[in-house]
């Protein structure tokens, strides 16, 4: 243990969407800020890696625009490198691509189904703040208006498209608020140096603010003491490190920071809830590039029935760089079922590909990249939509931030800049309160 302790306004553990957005707006208030990330790179589940010569992405690589997202970058003065495709998304349903930005969800339902308006309805009623009850699953709710396949898989695919769940696993009401209340990816962009280029520039952004950023540095334990946590042990440089502060921010997930030695000043309610209430949902996402184009389509693609593909994109068709030229570079995401607890990992691969290889002939040409099963504790969202914990925590000083603690029926990265902004504003409290 290196002697000399350090001291700082706020540190934050964890480089991931949350832990970089609360970082940010820390910084840009001011303050003296400490962020560490026990990998060598930023971005934690939004990142990128390359792989013979292709930019391939880890997890998020759609990022929204005009939200509180942009907003974290704003506050640096950091711009949002992305490209917007344009139409952002389309179904692509029995041989056939359609293109909901001209006639709306009502059009695509209408065409399977006559029960189009009566869903349409209840959207709007979800618009005005009626909601089913918390525990009707999706598939349960859309269940009373049509038994429709097609309109069942589209459902199904939505779910897992963007909650990384199947339609029996999520609350209806999540589901409604997501796309009736929330943003719902409605303008989204790509960047063209992967993912993880947003957060290198937002980590330039936070250094030349005077926020300092350690990588390959885990935080080994915790401090508490009078309900409040003092300081954490950080591997780094070779040495373990004692770094004290007056404010603390997790974005590793209410169940790796209880445990964390020394979390047990959490108390035992919260750390057993802490370990039983967030739900991981799984996802299985395939890179992969061909010669020929697959589709021509610029944005995301959401299938009808399918075994377990939900939806996939083009990368290449708005970020050319981020293949060798000659080279069309996708990504395809499925999900297993079931999507939250265990599933058979080599056969839910299979069924995904399966899908891949019957909808598009050309797939069995492909250059396959990667294929990654998201699971356990590096999984497609630390906790389903309307399964999250609060940002509090027991400790007066420390908050989660991430997408295990989101606002509810929230998903992706937005959803954690959200935390992001929520945990730095009580942060910045206490600290106004400790500086009285
Ligand atoms: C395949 C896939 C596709 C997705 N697609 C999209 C999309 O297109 N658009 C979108 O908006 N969202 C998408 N998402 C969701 C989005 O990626 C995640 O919700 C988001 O990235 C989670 O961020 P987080 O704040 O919870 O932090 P995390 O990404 O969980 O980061 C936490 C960080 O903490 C670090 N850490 C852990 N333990 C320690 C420790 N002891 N000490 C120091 N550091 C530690 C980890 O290494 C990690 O970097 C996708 C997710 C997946 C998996």
């Amino acid at each position: 243990m290196n002697t000399t302790t350090t001291r700082y306004d706020a540190v934050v553990i964890g480089a991931g969407a949350g832990g970089m957005s609360a970082t940010a707006r820390l910084t840009a208030a001011g303050k003296k800020v400490l962020l560490v990330e026990r990998l060598n790179r930023l971005g934690g589940r939004a990142s990128s890696e390359t792989i013979d010569g292709h930019i391939v992405n880890i997890g998020a690589i759609a990022i929204e625009r005009g939200g509180i997202f942009e907003e974290t970058f704003d506050l640096l003065g950091v711009p949002l490198d992305i490209r917007e495709p344009n139409p952002a998304t389309v179904f692509y349903i029995d041989g056939k691509v359609i293109n909901v930005a001209k006639g709306g969800w009502g059009m695509l339902l209408g065409t399977f189904t006559k029960q189009a308006a009566k869903i349409g309805a209840k959207f709007a009623d979800a618009r005005a703040g009626e909601l089913p009850e918390a525990q009707l699953t999706t598939q349960q709710w859309l269940e009373q208006y049509t038994s429709n396949k097609t309109v069942h898989a589209i459902f199904r695919n939505l779910c897992a498209a963007i909650f990384a769940v199947n339609a029996d696993e999520l609350p209806a009401r999540a589901f409604l608020v997501y796309f009736a209340q929330k943003g719902a990816f409605k303008r989204f962009g790509f960047c063209p140096r992967g993912t993880v280029g947003l957060w290198n520039d937002l980590g330039d952004g936070i250094r030349r603010k005077g926020g300092e950023i350690w990588l390959e540095a885990p935080v080994l334990a915790m401090h508490a003491d009078n309900g409040r946590v003092t300081a954490l042990d950080i591997q780094h440089d070779g040495e373990t490190r004692r770094v004290q502060a007056d404010v603390f921010i997790s974005n590793i997930g209410p169940t790796a920071t209880a445990l964390l030695p020394g979390a047990n000043a959490l108390g035992d309610d919260y750390i057993a809830r802490a370990k039983s209430v967030p739900r991981p949902a799984a996802n299985i996402v395939i890179n992969f590039a061909t010669r020929e184009r697959l589709l021509d389509v610029p944005g995301l693609v959401t299938f009808g029935k399918t075994r377990r593909l939900c939806n996939m994109g083009e990368l290449t068709a708005t970020c050319p760089e981020l293949a060798p030229t000659g080279w069309y570079q996708y990504v395809a995401y499925a999900v297993p079922r079931p999507a939250i607890g265990d599933f058979d990992e080599k056969a839910e691969i299979e069924e995904s590909l399966a899908d891949l290889r019957e909808i598009f002939p050309g797939f069995k040409e492909a250059k396959m990249l990667s294929v990654r099963v998201m699971r356990g504790d590096w999984p497609a969202q630390r906790s389903c939509a309307g399964f999250d914990m609060p940002q509090d925590t027991p400790l007066a000083n420390l908050w989660h931030v991430g997408d295990a603690v989101k606002d509810y029926g929230d998903g992706g990265t937005q959803a954690c800049a959200y935390t992001g902004r929520e945990a730095a504003n009580k942060a910045l409290s206490a600290l106004a309160a400790v500086a009285a």
